[in-house]
């Protein structure tokens, strides 16, 4: 089978209907959700009622939580949380639901999928250097596991030996033997440089992974979150991709 990851949408409609497009184009069998459907962007009940009837599974994001009340925003900038408080005034009672009603973790067809940390899924943690994925992988079984939250495209591999590998390459072929920790693109507020949308694309027969990136309205996009009187910076590190 093959099927496709998307994560960290934060509201970015622009950015999902391109990667929507793309998708069309890809064929995935089935698409799952690692968080943060909203959060930053201006379209956040766009995005939800567009994405949700398409996902065979989701989880939480700490931007989902933090707009329904169910997480802090104690660790979140002060653009962050503007933005999260704007994004609680918008949210239709149904997708209040929604968010409030996704799980921290899901197991999908032998992998794990969680939006920041497998060990600790509600502390929000980073998962940046070998050592942070180390104690990571130590935390679930299964040979793959899929993560959002850094926005910052990658995997770290544990080899048969229990050395730790990272890589950035956008093509990865799954060895028998090894273990991954997959972060995926970012739809919707990309921090890697490049500002294109993107998504990961999983080949179960070719034991194969991809990233995918699209280009999108990103002015759109920007407009959007002017016009809704969020933070200017919000908009503009759009264009940065960063
Ligand atoms: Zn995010």
């Amino acid at each position: 089978m093959r099927w496709a990851i998307v994560s960290d949408i934060h509201a970015n409609l622009e950015a999902l209907e391109a990667v929507l497009a793309d998708l069309q184009r890809e064929r995935p069998e089935a698409l799952v959700c690692l968080g943060d459907f909203v959060g930053y962007g201006a379209s956040p009940n766009e995005c939800i009622a567009r994405l949700r009837p398409g996902l065979a599974a989701a989880v939480a994001g700490n931007h989902d939580f933090a707009a329904v009340g169910r997480a802090r925003l104690g660790s979140f900038s002060g653009d962050a949380a503007t933005a999260a408080r704007w994004t609680g005034t918008q949210l239709t009672p149904e997708h209040r639901d929604y968010l409030l009603s996704l799980p921290l973790t899901v197991r999908w067809r032998g992998t794990l999928l969680v939006h920041a940390s497998p060990a600790l899924p509600e502390s929000w943690a980073y998962v940046l250097s070998p050592l942070d994925a180390e104690e990571e992988l130590e935390a679930f079984d299964e040979a793959l596991g899929f993560i959002g939250h850094s926005h910052y495209p990658g995997a770290f591999i544990r080899d048969g030996a229990g050395v730790i590998h990272y890589t950035r390459e956008a093509a990865i072929a799954i060895q028998p033997g090894c273990r991954y920790l997959v972060n995926v693109p970012s739809v919707g507020q990309p921090r890697d440089g490049d500002a294109r949308a993107g998504y990961l694309i999983v080949d179960e027969e070719a034991r194969a992974l991809r990233q995918v990136r699209v280009l999108y309205d990103v002015g759109g996009a920007m407009r959007r979150i002017r016009d809704a009187g969020l933070p200017r910076f919000l908009s503009e590190r759009l264009m940065a991709g960063e």
